[in-house]
């Protein structure tokens, strides 16, 4: 079986020097144990701060052993009453092929109810992310003019039509290529959309939203945050998610030169972690699965194949190879 390891810290843009695919024998599951084979594999963005030492709220790649990170994979083996052979599991032991570890970890997932990948995407940690990040951090509400970064992935995209679904007054997403501009306003229903590689996010930002912005749901960081700060309206709220585009500086990116615009606006941001809104879950599966289910929520992955290309797809979404959810494809 091969298991992807760090063998070094990457220092800026990761390096293929600083991986390892390693071939491995399959442990066999001890007491309470089950053996799993990935199906899918989810590579994600904070992948990259778990290859650096600092410290974070989650604990640094150890070297040379297998990483982990989101996977759906069916159970070829289980020492665990309330796992059977043949049971398909959503767990964390992603970035290799086959998996033994505590049925604990493991939680059930229904082929039938949903594909496979969609477990690590819209209706899982991705999904989640939008939805509490729009509904509690944000505060959400009908009639607001939302502003999302990062709009044709996987976070970004359900922001958008989330927000849409529950009545905001408009959509403005910004995305990296034309292409994604275009599904934007195309599929999504995005009132307004630009690329931030065609010029000054702050004068795209104030063309699509002329009448400012309440909410600005940030996954990029950088100059988008402090355009959305220069736009925010009276009570405005800014919702810290994700900051891809600083994850790979080597040196502390400038913070945003406007903060004291939230005097005046009475604003507030505030970052937040998807792990604490898991209380959410059910509520979420429910509403976001109905839309799904009625096509009112539409969404795409784009899916690698083959655990050899694992690393490129994680560089890939850092890159922006991606729309929608990126997953790794190891079997069916
Ligand atoms: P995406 O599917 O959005 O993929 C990342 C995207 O980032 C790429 O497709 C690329 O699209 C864009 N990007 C890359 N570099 C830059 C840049 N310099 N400036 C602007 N955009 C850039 O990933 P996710 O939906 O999984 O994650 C989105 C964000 O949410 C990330 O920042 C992630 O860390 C964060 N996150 C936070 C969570 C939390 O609990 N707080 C949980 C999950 C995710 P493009 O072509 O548009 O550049």
């Amino acid at each position: 079986s091969r298991e992807w390891h760090l063998t070094g810290r990457p220092v800026g843009w990761p390096k293929p020097e600083d991986f390892q695919l390693a071939e491995v024998e399959i442990a066999q599951p001890g007491p309470g144990q089950v053996l799993v084979k990935n199906l899918y594999v989810s590579v994600d963005p904070y992948m990259r701060g778990r290859m650096s030492a600092a410290k974070s709220y989650v604990a640094p790649y150890e070297l040379d052993k297998a990483m982990q990170g989101g996977a759906v994979g069916v159970v070829v083996a289980s020492n665990d009453e309330g796992v059977a052979v043949g049971d398909h599991v959503l767990h964390f032991n992603g970035w290799r092929e086959y998996a033994t570890f505590d049925a604990k970890q493991a939680v059930k997932v229904d082929p039938e109810a949903a594909p496979l990948s969609a477990y690590l995407g819209v209706l899982g940690m991705t999904g989640l992310t939008a939805y509490a990040g729009l509904l509690r951090t944000l505060s959400f509400k009908e009639g607001d003019t939302v502003f999302v970064s990062g709009a044709a992935g996987a976070v970004g995209s359900q922001v958008g039509q989330i927000a849409k679904l529950l009545g905001a007054g408009r959509v403005v997403g910004s995305a990296g290529s034309a292409e994604k501009v275009k599904l934007l306003i195309e599929e999504y229903g995005f009132d307004a959309a630009f690329n931030y590689k065609d010029g000054s996010v702050f004068e795209q930002l104030k063309q699509a939203a002329p009448d400012g912005i309440d909410v600005y749901f940030d996954n990029v960081g950088g100059d988008h945050l402090e355009a959305a700060i220069g736009q925010l309206n009276r009570d405005g709220r800014i919702a810290i998610c994700g900051a891809i585009s600083v994850y790979n500086n080597t040196e502390a990116a400038p913070g945003p030169r406007n903060l004291s615009r939230l005097i005046q606006t009475r604003g507030r941001i505030e970052g937040f972690l998807v792990g604490d809104h898991y209380d959410l879950q059910p509520q979420f599966v429910q509403q976001v699965g109905a839309w799904i289910r009625s096509g009112e929520l539409k969404y795409r992955e784009t899916v690698v194949e083959g655990i050899e290309n694992n690393l490129e797809a994680f560089l890939g979404v850092l890159r922006g190879d991606n729309i929608g959810k990126m997953v790794v494809k190891l079997g069916e």
